[in-house]
């Protein structure tokens, strides 16, 4: 473990561990709860959002920043991932310093063996992100759930911007008798509408600009969704993005919330959620909407 000295304060960070269950065992009372939000780093408001939320809830919250290998498919998105430690402790400090990072290297988390366990989430990882990348909830999965060993959290809080990781973390949770509560948290945007990501960093000034378009369209796709059926809703968005030669439509998909299946026919009684990805220049953004 390594303290840092930030106004005065000092904020825990541990890089193996073994140190940092030492540590939770320590503070940890009886009545007392552990907040968690792991996360792959190049902090933002999304980010940090999350961590409010478990600040204000916990008596204690740990943060994981790792860019967990077992869930990239492509080479070179795991490459080209932002890695930015020392401006995430700044920011994290600078949110509170009570907050406990786990910072680990690939070692200490896969001792040797980077390789996934392999999953059974009812499904929910043939779908959408499941489809166009290969073994990634199997990844997902495996880092999760080491983390959640590790951490032995009460509460865990994940993004709704990844909302089929944060149904498959639900089922997972559920599947395996685990006790952790799994929190979903609204979507942080930037002033246009653009979801805001680790992988933003990578866009140009006029790209995070053009991607106001993935926004815009899926509240376009919401208004139409109460009036038109969804394969009309599907179609109305591949023209938008024929149109749109910049930005490469990978999917967009209208399913049910609970299951993740694509809706063929609405039914009133259910929730549905669209959901889209796209391709800027080699780099993949992901975004949805509740729609009812
Ligand atoms: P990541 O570092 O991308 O793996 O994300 C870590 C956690 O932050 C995940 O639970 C994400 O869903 C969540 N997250 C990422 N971006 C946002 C955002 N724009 N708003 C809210 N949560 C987010």
């Amino acid at each position: 473990m390594f303290a840092l000295n930030f106004n005065k304060t000092t904020m825990h960070i541990f890089k193996e561990k073994e140190a940092l269950m030492d540590h939770l065992k320590s503070i940890k009372t009886p009545d007392s709860t552990i907040g968690f939000v792991p996360t792959m780093g190049a902090l933002h408001q999304g980010h940090l959002s999350l961590m409010q939320q478990s600040l204000a809830e916990n008596e204690n919250t740990v943060v994981s920043v790792f860019v967990n290998p077992t869930q990239f498919n492509n080479p070179e998105d795991l490459s080209k991932y932002p890695r930015t430690l020392e401006a995430d402790i700044t920011k994290i400090s600078e949110l509170n310093t009570e907050i406990i990072l786990y910072a680990p290297s690939v070692e200490d988390v896969y001792e040797g063996k980077i390789l996934s366990q392999e999953f059974d989430f009812d499904g929910l990882e043939n779908q959408m992100e499941g489809k166009f990348r290969p073994g990634h909830f199997n990844g997902v999965g495996t880092i999760v759930k080491r983390l959640f060993e590790i951490v032995n959290p009460t509460n865990a809080y994940f993004g709704e911007k990844d909302f089929q990781q944060l149904q498959i973390v639900k089922k997972m949770v559920k599947k395996n008798n685990m006790t952790v509560n799994v929190q979903g948290c609204a979507i942080y945007r930037e002033s246009n509408g653009l979801a805001m990501s680790s992988r933003n960093e990578r866009l140009s000034e006029q790209q995070k600009m053009d991607g106001a378009l993935i926004y815009k369209t899926l509240n376009g796709a919401k208004e139409k969704f109460k009036t038109n059926s969804a394969k009309s809703v599907t179609e109305w968005v591949e023209k938008v993005f024929e149109k749109n030669t910049s930005f490469e439509l990978e999917y967009f998909q209208i399913a049910d919330e609970t299951t993740l299946l694509p809706c063929l026919r609405k039914n009133k009684t259910k929730k549905y959620r669209a959901f889209i990805a796209v391709i800027v220049n080699n780099i993949r953004l992901i975004d949805t909407i509740s729609l009812n």
